[in-house]
């Protein structure tokens, strides 16, 4: 059995957002159990919540944002696949402005973070949602799936028509080390024919050399190099890792990517979601006997507590 995790301090950063280009500043707070990963913000003055679900979910092809109301975040994926990656359940995120920092363009910069605020095991048993039926999305010759199997495991395949990048393929076995060492430090990428064409949309506007890989037609841009020979498909790990985090659980089973990105990420959340039947609710991470949970009463003793701390969930 395991038990849901908060941090043990709150924590502090401040940033670029990577497509705004805007200077924010990210505070991260524990939270009790139950709470979920809920983000903060005044908005003119009125505060407002959001929590970081599908239901608020407003995915582009570029990152994933959150949207309810007039509030609005962007480029969520990396922060949350840092939580996701350390099996943090509850936090509570003070954001000043619309996007998340930056930083260097991976999960690195937060996970040192949250690590140095320590992770605390809190009293209530974390609830994982496991496949138990196969579940697929397409766009044209791109797809993602997830299968029943008794641990998460992510195999994601990328082809690019670029000399440095071609054709890659990662395996990851879900756990603290892996993501940690594998996947977190892997930086979001771009290539450099496309940045103008980014701009010209508004996105990309705090994109630099130092939070992006950026690839000409021939080289890589950045003098510092790739931390990793594959790292463009460990990154689409870490988004994936991300985007996911939007189910509000942890999942089990067998992701397997061909060419994905956030809209199929996102289709693919939303289909796992639309299909209960495609899935259970259990207190183990598969590393012990399963415990089933009955999903209505979790997902509603969730909900309420929730409510109780954050009256914003009534409003979904
Ligand atoms: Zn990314």
């Amino acid at each position: 059995m395991r038990f849901q995790q908060t941090i043990g301090k709150a924590i502090s950063v401040s940033g670029v957002g990577l497509h705004s280009g805007e200077a924010a500043e990210l505070t991260v707070h524990p939270a009790p159990s139950g709470t979920g990963i809920v983000f903060h913000k005044v908005t003119s003055g009125v505060p407002e919540a959001c929590p970081a679900t599908i239901q608020c979910l407003h995915p582009t092809d570029l990152c994933t944002a959150l949207s309810f109301n007039t509030f609005q975040i962007q480029t969520v994926e990396h922060l949350l696949s840092a939580l996701a990656g350390l099996e943090i359940d509850n936090v509570r995120l003070e954001l000043t402005g619309n996007e998340i920092p930056a930083l260097d363009g991976s999960s690195a910069p937060f996970v040192s973070l949250l690590l140095g605020a320590g992770i605390v095991e809190q009293t209530t048993l974390r609830t994982y949602l496991k496949i138990v039926r196969p579940i697929t999305v397409e766009r044209g010759n791109k797809s993602l799936s997830v299968y029943p199997a008794p641990l998460q495991k992510i195999s994601y395949s990328i082809m690019y028509d670029h000399p440095l990048i071609k054709s890659q393929t990662y395996v990851h076995h879900a756990s603290l080390p892996e993501f940690q060492r594998n996947i977190a430090p892997a930086r979001t990428f771009a290539f450099k024919e496309e940045v103008e064409g980014l701009w010209s949309r508004g996105f990309g506007m705090g994109g630099s050399l130092d939070n992006t890989l950026v690839f000409s037609d021939t080289a890589l841009m950045n003098e510092t190099g790739l931390r990793f020979t594959d790292e463009c498909v460990r990154h689409k790990i870490l988004d994936l890792i991300g985007d996911l985090a939007l189910l509000g659980l942890p999942v089990i089973g067998h992701f397997v990517a061909d060419r994905a990105g956030h809209q199929l990420h996102a289709e693919l959340v939303t289909a796992i979601n639309a299909n209960p039947d495609s899935w259970i609710l259990i207190n183990t991470d598969g590393e012990g006997n399963m415990t089933s949970v009955a999903k209505d009463a979790d997902r509603n003793t969730q909900a309420s507590t929730a409510d109780q701390q954050h009256p914003v969930y009534s409003s979904f």
